[in-house]
């Protein structure tokens, strides 16, 4: 019997230019050896309508596919090996919660503008298109909030707050013109007088992964670790991105990492996957990179070998993923508006 990773690879050569897998660097090394194009959130939105398969499977989770979904071209399938693979931190904004909030800071007076990070749904971003926001990246967050700061009179960050305060400290946006919302209860929490006053709204979700990173834990390595770098993704808490050498998108990670001299010690605070493959990667260049904690996301995970093949294994049959029209036609634009600001 063959091997799972024969099989992959058979029904690859069958399907030839008709496939394309795209896969996201969380994703782990058995998944990453059979897809066609690795990269970030922003790399794989980009490379979706340069593709001419016909068949699109996604390794990652959820909203990324539906990213894919809304950029896709006419005829274009976009499949995700685990419906169930989402992201916990896309979940904390349920889009009708968003819609209510940001219409109760508008019925305030103020002209507020929506603006999602991708890790979010295809509904949270069809509310930014439709009410004039965008998304952003962690690669863009700082020119897409530049930006969205200048349509209006306030902006609505979501759904990570870490990443709106990593943003607003590089924008030089002063703490006293921020303000976490209060989103409970339908948004019957909102402290509407604190909110006139604020110039960027945080929505209170974040990524469990990388909120798990503390401050206290770079202190420690770097009295056990004399000379090692830091370096963490934007996700995580003020604190930790203030008290590490440098802070970026995976991008961004991995250049640092390729770029670092050789016997750098250098350890990175993001999903583990990566930061494995890149330990691997630059091992023989005498690099020692290391995990600033092991967090692994669980999500990510869903995505394995077996589920890769009972997928390709019925590509023909199997149901793509769709949005709503409303939802792909408002979405694409949040998304369009992105990537023209950034192109
Ligand atoms: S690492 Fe965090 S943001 Fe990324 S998919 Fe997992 S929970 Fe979501």
């Amino acid at each position: 019997m063959s091997s799972l990773n024969e099989r992959i690879e058979t029904l690859r050569a069958r399907y030839g230019n008709r496939l394309a897998i795209l896969g996201h660097h969380y994703q782990s090394d058995e998944v990453i050896r059979h897809v066609d194009f690795q990269g970030d959130s922003l790399e794989l939105a980009r490379k979706i309508d340069t593709l001419s398969a016909e068949h699109v499977v996604f390794c990652g989770v959820y909203f990324m596919a539906e990213s894919a979904v809304a950029l896709a071209r006419p005829g274009q399938k976009i499949h995700i090996p685990d419906a169930q693979a989402t992201c916990p931190m896309a979940e904390m904004a349920p889009a009708q919660r968003v819609e209510d909030v940001l219409t109760a800071l508008r019925d305030d007076g103020r002209l507020v503008i929506p603006l999602a990070y991708v890790n979010s749904t295809a509904e949270v971003k069809a509310v930014c298109g439709l009410y004039g926001g965008s998304v952003c990246t962690s690669a863009n967050a700082k020119v897409m909030l530049e930006w969205a700061l200048q349509q209006g009179d306030a902006v609505l960050f979501l759904p990570d707050k870490n990443l709106g305060h990593n943003t607003a400290n590089q924008l030089n946006i002063d703490t006293t013109e921020r303000l976490e919302i209060d989103i409970r209860d339908e948004g019957r929490r909102l402290d509407h007088k604190k909110a006139q006053y604020a110039r960027l709204l945080l929505w209170p979700g974040a990524c469990a992964i990388h909120h798990g990173f503390k401050k206290s834990q770079i202190q420690a390595l770097r009295l056990a670790r004399p000379g090692v770098r830091v370096v963490v993704h934007p996700e995580c808490p003020q604190g930790v991105v203030r008290a590490a050498d440098g802070a970026g998108s995976t991008s961004y990670l991995i250049k640092y990492c390729a770029n670092a001299p050789a016997g750098a010690k250098i350890a990175v605070a993001t999903e583990c996957n990566l930061v494995n493959r890149l330990a691997a990667r630059h091992k023989a260049e005498g690099k020692e990179i290391f995990p600033l904690k092991p967090l692994a996301c669980s999500n990510m995970a869903k995505t394995n070998e077996e589920r890769l093949l009972a997928l390709l294994e019925n590509l023909d049959t199997a149901t793509p993923l769709s949005l709503s029209d409303d939802v792909t036609e408002h979405s694409r634009v949040a998304l369009e508006r992105m990537l023209r600001i950034c192109a």
